[in-house]
């Protein structure tokens, strides 16, 4: 039974549903900061935005983003926009497709600026200019060094400046949001156009049906599928879930980027900028271990580089503490006043996650999981693709994904710190100019495809009465103890196809999951359960996709394939999940063309070829 009007209190229990429909032209999905970058360009051009979250947009993990946001704005020294695209190139391990990359970091100073104009507090420098600090990976004259100043901070906190001042800025226009909404799954055609989606009201438990001319996700990452994450607890990849279960295919999820310093014991993130600022990270024997493996870039190598680093000095017998198990990184020998100026918020962090007062004792740090560099396919415009064999670059209609969620590509094997922050603000403004050209504002709201709303409340409800063995929070800690075990930072043929064999069996275990609380009303075991099936449907083709890729390149390093291979593996894992679970590789071809060409004033073609990555 649907009723076109609002706030008809709780459905029924059992297959009764009763619906609350609303019509947009545009409904975005997540409320990071991709997602309010989006729907404030959607609601700018008099588009009709609804903005869906399942947390208050401010405590989306975007707030989290401590250490900044890179652009070259050459306020601290020389930089250039072919530089940051060399930077991000190679940060990649040439994974990532030229046309995006090229796109972002030529927008990347406008993005900055707009962000400054919309209100972002940004540090400053004495002339007042935006401070910028020097991060991973990030140098000057293509590669050659010394580390550039490029990443513009707001202190520690500069996704809590961006997050709050890109909601302020939402409100002021016309933008609808619907806030502690959980998203269910996506409306699709018969045909296959994503034509709206479902979403439970947390508050109320009343369900929602937006239909929409264009739906964008926004969801974020699905750190929570391992162990340690730094990621929030919010970050299971629900985005990628939906998109998996309406049959479409999933990029790259091999790779996910284990950040070097995550607090031993909690994952609590410290920043690169801490290493930006003069960190640095020492074994058991007191070594500055770094100068070793990367002479040049030294504690400032990308990511994927010292996280292996810090990996191979444990497992070698130097790591720190009674198990020998993690790292210091040293910031006493810093002026407390720079500590207590550029990096409040971590100095907070490791007195509450370590017990340790920075200024006079090292931080214990472990490899954590931060990024995910993989999901949704789409291109530099954000519309998703669903690659067919002749057609790899193929438009799925009404459908886009941006920042964490989406995989341009931009961040390829590896993404550079610093990168992500200004990808959200990129992309979503890119979402929103696209959108702006392909919706018919004169044509009808799409209508709602009822047998496609029945399949997504039959999963509802199966879930929602679901009575087997096993508590949901039990088979969500198997799944990360599994990834953690079998897919992390160091992998081989054997943990992997162990990793593959173990998350089947989990996908079967999952019938037998046990939901105790049957309520609509602010139901968290049946969130929870719904975040689980997500994360699952993230998580197996990470490991299947890692199985098959016998290479080493980014984050996705191999002992029984060292090296990376261009000729067998410069191409982009497409995996679709199947209802049971069962995973379907298949390759699409990397973008190799930036969008102009050096006589047109682009980057050299023989600037960005693949070589050696060495920092
Ligand atoms: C601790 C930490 C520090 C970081 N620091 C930096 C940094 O300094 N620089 C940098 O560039 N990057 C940094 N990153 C990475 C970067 O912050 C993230 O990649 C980025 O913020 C993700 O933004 P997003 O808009 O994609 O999603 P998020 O900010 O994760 O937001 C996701 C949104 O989707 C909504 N949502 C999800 N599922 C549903 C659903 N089912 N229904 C309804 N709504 C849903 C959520 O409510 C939320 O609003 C950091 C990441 C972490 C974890």
């Amino acid at each position: 039974m649907a009723k076109d009007q609002k706030g008809n209190g709780a459905a029924p229990a059992g297959s009764g549903y009763t619906y609350v429909d609303h019509k947009f032209d545009v409904v975005v999905v997540g409320a990071g900061g991709s997602g309010l970058r989006a729907t404030l360009g959607m609601a700018e051009q008099g588009l009709k935005t609804a903005c869906i979250t399942k947390v208050f947009p401010t405590r989306s993990h975007t707030v989290a983003a401590q250490g900044g946001i890179a652009a070259s704005l050459s306020n601290m020294g020389p930089d250039s926009w072919q530089w940051h695209m060399y930077d991000t190139v190679k940060g990649s391990d040439w994974l990532g497709d030229m046309d995006a990359m090229e796109y972002m970091v030529k927008q990347a100073p406008a993005a900055v600026y707009e962000l400054e104009h919309y209100g972002v507090p940004f540090s400053r420098t004495e002339e007042g200019k935006i401070y910028q600090r020097p991060f991973g990976g990030h140098m000057m004259n293509y590669g050659d060094g010394p580390p550039v100043q490029r990443t513009c901070a707001a202190a520690d906190r500069t996704g809590h400046a961006i997050l709050h001042t890109l909601y302020g800025q939402s409100l002021k226009h016309n933008a609808q949001f619907f806030i502690e909404y959980f998203a269910l799954d996506l409306i699709m055609s018969d045909d296959g156009v994503c034509t709206g989606v479902v979403a439970w009201n947390l508050d109320d438990g009343t369900i929602h049906r937006f239909s929409a001319k264009m739906v964008v996700l926004a969801t974020g990452g699905y750190g929570r599928a391992y162990f340690s994450a730094t990621s929030a607890h919010t970050c299971t990849g629900d985005g990628g879930g939906m998109v998996a279960r309406a049959g479409l295919p999933l990029q790259d999820m091999e790779f996910v980027q284990f950040h070097p310093t995550g607090i031993y014991g909690s994952g609590c993130l410290i920043t690169e900028g801490a290493r930006g600022e003069g960190g640095y990270l020492v074994n058991s024997e007191g070594e500055r271990f770094m100068e070793r493996y990367a002479p040049s870039a030294k504690d400032l190598a990308s990511r994927d580089v010292v996280s292996r680093c810090m990996t191979l000095e444990i497992r070698e017998g130097r790591g720190v503490g009674k198990n020998k198990d993690h790292i210091f990184l040293h910031l006493d020998h810093l002026d407390p006043a720079v500590l207590h100026e550029r990096l409040p918020g971590i100095s907070e962090s490791a007195k509450i996650f370590a017990g340790v007062d920075v200024t006079r004792e090292p931080i214990p740090v472990l490899p954590t999981v931060h990024y995910n560099m993989g999901g949704i396919p789409t291109n530099y415009w954000g519309e998703v693709l669903n690659p067919t064999k002749d057609n790899p670059d193929r438009v799925s209609p009404g459908l886009m994904a941006v920042g964490e969620a989406g995989c341009a590509s931009v961040h390829g094997a590896n993404r550079l710190g610093s990168n992500s922050l200004i990808d959200l603000v990129v992309f979503g403004r890119a979402a929103a100019i696209r959108a702006g050209e392909v919706i018919d504002r004169a044509a009808p709201i799409p209508p709602i495809n009822e047998k496609s709303v029945e399949k997504i409340m039959a999963r509802f409800d199966r879930l929602r009465n679901a009575n087997g063995g096993t508590p949901t929070a039990v088979l969500r800690e198997k799944m990360q103890k599994i990834m953690q075990e079998d897919a992390a930072v160091f992998r081989t043929q054997e943990s992997l196809a162990q990793g593959c064999k173990r998350m089947s069996a989990l996908w079967s275990e999952l019938k037998d999951v046990k939901v105790f609380d049957r309520s609509m009303i602010w139901n968290s075991d049946l969130v929870e359960t719904l975040e689980l099936e997500n994360l699952m449907a993230n998580a197996i083709p990470t490991v299947y996709g890692a199985e098959a890729r016998k290479e080493s390149r980014g984050a996705h390093a191999r002992e029984d394939f060292s090296s990376r291979d261009d000729a067998g593996w410069r191409k982009h894992t497409l995996a679709h999940v199947a209802e049971d679970g069962k995973v379907t590789l298949s390759y699409r071809p990397v973008h190799t063309e930036p969008l102009a060409r050096e006589e047109d004033g682009g980057i050299s073609l023989a600037k960005i070829a693949p070589k050696a990555r060495v920092y």
